[in-house]
């Protein structure tokens, strides 16, 4: 499942291609994905310029500006369209040359640059849907959510503070989107392997220094696969078709039994189940 590089990098490969444009047309084939689109959606969105493309968690938001009459005055509100890649979707940005879609190529839109969107969406649990834009804050999807990790407010003492009391483990708390919003299984691996810190620690324990090298930690690993396009583990490539590398340079997620990079521990990269789901650590250098 693409996590917060994965959709950063979509975003920065469509943003130049919709950031003030306006969609010209808009062709939904099928009515539903992992939930029924928006009634009238062709329709809604024809015709509206975009303000922002922008981010938060895993979901990608396009801001319309809010439709105009002939005379350029605004009839209703600004909506933002909310676009969840799932599990193995994909925007892909082209030509608007008229090429017929592929058989997974659900949703297209074109602008006046002459650019055409296809979400592709081959298992359909992705998402598209639209809002008004004062909904937004307030929608359940989001109003839960905890901050991005990136930002200036997700530091030492938010973290700390998050955790405080938590008897669950650090890795289950980092996958908590309430605490912390956009970090799936390999970047809570990646981060807690550079930080040095073991994933069956108890979250509440990670205070002070640690909890300052925790947050350094998950700011620069997911900075790195920012920078290299997101890691291209099954299905996912970059707005323009191409795979991100950061698979390659991953330090111990899916390298169960190799080596861990920087550690003579002799023992490499081991594997447990936590919640269902895959952790790789070094159970030596991570305390
Ligand atoms: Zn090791």
């Amino acid at each position: 499942m693409p996590e917060l590089p994965e959709v950063e990098t979509v975003r920065r490969g469509i943003a130049p291609h919709l950031e003030g444009a306006r969609i010209i047309r808009f062709e939904a084939r099928r009515a539903d994905l992992r939930t029924p689109l928006p009634r009238h959606l062709a329709a809604r969105v024809t015709g509206r310029r975009v303000l922002a493309v922008r981010r938060r968690a895993k979901y990608l938001l396009i801001d319309l500006e809010a439709p105009r009459t002939g005379k350029g005055a605004p009839t209703g509100a600004p909506e933002v369209m909310i676009i969840h890649l799932g599990m193995s979707g994909r925007l892909l940005v082209g030509p608007d040359n008229g090429a017929p879609p592929g058989p997974h190529e659900h949703i297209a839109f074109a602008t006046d640059r002459g650019t055409e969107i296809r979400f592709s969406d081959p298992r359909r649990f992705g998402v598209l849907d639209l809002l008004p834009s004062d909904a937004f804050s307030a929608d359940k999807r989001f109003a839960p959510l905890g901050p991005e990790p990136l930002a200036p407010e997700f530091d030492a003492a938010y973290l700390e503070q998050a955790l405080a009391g938590s008897r669950t483990t650090i890795k289950a708390a980092l996958l908590d989107q309430h605490r912390l919003a956009g970090v799936g299984n390999i970047y809570a691996c990646e981060a807690l392997f550079q930080a040095g810190i073991s994933p069956r620690r108890q979250a509440g324990t990670v205070r002070g220094e640690r909890a300052a090298r925790l947050v350094a930690a998950i700011k620069d690993v997911l900075a790195r696969a920012i920078a290299a396009g997101g890691s291209s583990a099954r299905d996912y490539v970059q707005a323009s078709g191409e795979a991100g590398w950061f698979q390659h340079a991953w330090a111990v997620y899916d390298r169960e039994g190799t080596p861990c990079p920087g550690c003579d521990c002799g023992r490499g990269v081991r594997r447990i189940v936590q919640g269902g789901r895959s952790t790789f650590y070094c159970a030596s250098r991570q305390r």
